[in-house]
């Protein structure tokens, strides 16, 4: 298959004691995806994986795509690029300011062109208006939306729950994961029907009640290869714990950050997966998870070696 070209191992499943959790009796596992592959590692590799093989079948052509400054997504592609031998462009949002920062500089490096676009422009990047300019700017291109959120990302993100094994010891299990566009979470609800007994809780890294549970609405009606008697796990969005929105933080947020990697020694940061695990603290606390459920924590990854 195409995406051998990447080296990648099947991500671990590893138990993790945290003494924040553990009081309130709940097995926490976490699938580390993060693991898979040092440069394009976390949930950033299902999400290419189906839009590498378009772009092979289409005779590689340019590909575009859009992120902000600080864009896992643009540095996934950067490196898929480099690896698969077609030329990528990175349009991003806002300046870019020099010297480059850790993730621009690797985009750079991989041999991404960027492109600076006003916020205005970056709003207007789907009219038609914008992908005419791109028409003339490139001719033929595949355009990969923001995040990287599209069909063929939704059939990659689909394969994760087959990496969480079916029998659980314990009577209710959640799968939790942090949510930027929603795709990675619609694809897990998707490809996890045959898991019984469990719900998925997706942990808003945006400030914007009720925008992601109208996206992960809108991605899974996009499927239709369901049928239609087949149930879909049950999934919910928590909106309250984006610390004051994209990439924001406060005090309480970063020293729990801290406390949990001091003591878990698990690698996590502020934007994603650190909103995930402050997330579930508040949801214990306030009694959300029963006791004794089983917690699975995707690990999607956002930290660069
Ligand atoms: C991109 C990203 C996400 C968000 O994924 P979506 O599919 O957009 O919800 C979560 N965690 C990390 C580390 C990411 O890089």
């Amino acid at each position: 298959m195409l995406i051998d070209k990447i080296s990648l191992i099947d991500p671990p499943l590893e138990d993790v004691e945290f003494s924040d959790f553990s009081k309130h009796r709940i097995r926490l596992k976490i699938l580390r995806l993060d693991r898979m592959n040092l440069e394009v590692g976390g949930n950033k590799i299902f999400k290419l994986k189906y839009n590498i093989e378009k772009i092979h079948k289409l005779g590689s052509p340019v590909v575009v795509s859009f992120g902000g400054a600080y864009s896992n997504h643009l540095r996934a592609l950067a490196a898929v690029g480099r690896i698969y031998s077609f030329k990528t462009h990175g349009f991003v949002r806002g300046e870019i300011v020099r010297p480059l920062n850790p993730i621009l500089k690797f985009c750079d490096q991989q041999g991404m062109e960027l492109h600076a676009i006003s916020r205005e422009d970056y709003r207007l990047k789907s009219s038609e208006d914008f992908i005419s300019r791109l028409r003339s700017q490139f001719r033929d291109f595949y355009i990969l939306p923001e995040g990287g959120s599209n069909k063929e990302a939704l059939l990659g993100c689909s394969e994760i729950p087959q990496f969480i094994p079916q029998v659980s010891q314990s009577k209710l299990r959640y799968i939790i994961l942090a949510c930027g566009t929603g795709l990675t979470l619609a694809g897990i609800v998707l490809g996890g029907s045959r898991l019984e007994r469990t719900k998925v809780i997706g942990f808003s890294v945006l400030k914007a009640p009720g925008y992601l549970y109208r996206e992960v609405t809108n991605y899974l009606a996009l499927t239709k290869s369901r049928s239609p008697n087949e149930e879909l796990i049950s999934w919910q969005i928590e909106d309250d714990y984006h610390c004051g929105g994209y990439a924001k933080t406060n005090a309480r947020l970063l020293e729990f950050v801290d406390n949990f990697m001091r003591e878990t020694n698990l690698p996590i940061e502020p934007v994603y997966t650190g909103k995930m695990f402050y997330g579930l603290s508040q949801l214990l606390d306030r009694g959300a998870v029963p006791p004794d459920a089983e917690v699975v924590a995707i690990h999607t990854g956002g930290l660069h070696h």
